[in-house]
């Protein structure tokens, strides 16, 4: 069997007709924000699809969300919605694996649970969830971890948030950090996000990638450090440099799991650097870039990555 394919081909109608018994969850309606491979997300459709998320549930016009999206980004998607998304209703994304041409496709059980999860009061309060392989992720935990199992997303540290049997829905617990209706941060106003650039570390990085960074306009850049967000000498002092001129510097880690503390090998406080704590890179370019949106000096910046 080919194993090729094009991604975000199956229309939204095509895909709900896929799914036998998914009418009876819940009266469905549909609109197509969008229909593009994951990895063309990009700031301008996160605001697109959080104005359209807003307004729906703000204008009581659905009692939750359900979004299909490509699995390369969806957690980036995710977190953007549980940061901006003002209600508290659910908002979930889900996606498949395996192409819907394939042998044992997994995407309409997947729109099944999410579709359940979306119709299930107890979803209510929980920011947005990622619905995957029966498993229900925290937005802001979750992460991608493999490139082709169905078993690919996981929540490194804080676990799942519950599960999905068929259409049963069980959860674990609740998001621990701020999200929705308690965050700080709004699309309002916003017709564009800040520049915020990811840099990834390895041994041997040349550092005036930093130095190209800025040149190039970034407001924010996002080490993928190495272990606890180490990066190279002279790497730190070109971050140092930068964050000197007005550039806020994040340290994440390239490592799929664990913390990134402040002034472990790396004196933030000298430098004038910023710990991601638990937020991935890809993340930690979603917060940072809300955070300059909303005008944040960086202590109030270090304080947002401890909360969200
Ligand atoms: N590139 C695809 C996407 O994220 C990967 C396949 C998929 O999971 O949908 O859109």
């Amino acid at each position: 069997m080919d194993p090729g394919y094009r991604s975000g081909g199956v229309a939204l109608d095509a895909l709900v007709r896929a799914v036998p018994g998914l009418r009876g969850l819940a009266d469905l309606t549909g609109e197509q924000v969008a229909q593009v491979g994951s990895q063309d997300m990009n700031d301008a459709l996160w605001l697109t699809l959080a104005r359209q998320v807003n307004a729906l549930l703000l204008a009581d016009q659905a009692d939750g969300v359900v979004i299909t999206h490509g699995t390369d980004t969806a957690e980036e998607t995710g977190f953007f919605l549980h940061l901006v998304v003002k209600s508290d209703r659910p908002v979930v994304l889900t996606g498949a694996m395996r192409p819907s041409t394939s042998l044992s496709a997994d995407g309409p059980l997947n729109l099944f649970n999410a579709v359940a999860v979306a119709a299930d009061p107890a979803a209510r309060g929980r920011g947005a969830i990622v619905v995957l392989n029966d498993d229900l992720h925290s937005a802001r935990d979750v992460t991608k971890s493999n490139t082709t199992d169905v078993q690919t997303f996981i929540s490194p540290g804080p676990g799942l948030l519950g599960t999905a049997s068929y259409g049963q829905i069980r959860f674990f617990r609740g998001p621990s950090h701020r999200h929705t209706t308690e965050s700080e941060f709004s699309i309002d106003g916003l017709d564009r996000l800040p520049r915020v650039d990811i840099l990834y570390a390895h041994a041997g990085m040349p550092h005036d990638l930093v130095q190209a960074s800025v040149s190039l306009g970034a407001r924010g850049i996002v080490m993928a450090g190495m272990g606890n967000g180490n990066v190279p000498t002279e790497t730190a002092h070109a971050l140092a440099d930068a964050a000197n001129r007005g550039v806020v510097v994040v340290r994440s880690t390239r490592v799929v799991s664990g913390d990134v503390g402040r002034n472990i090998e790396i004196d933030d406080d000298t430098l004038g650097l910023i710990a991601s704590d638990q937020l991935n890179p890809q993340k930690s370019r979603v917060l940072l870039q809300l955070c300059l949106a909303r005008g944040l000096e960086p202590g109030a910046i270090q304080h947002a990555f401890y909360q969200y």
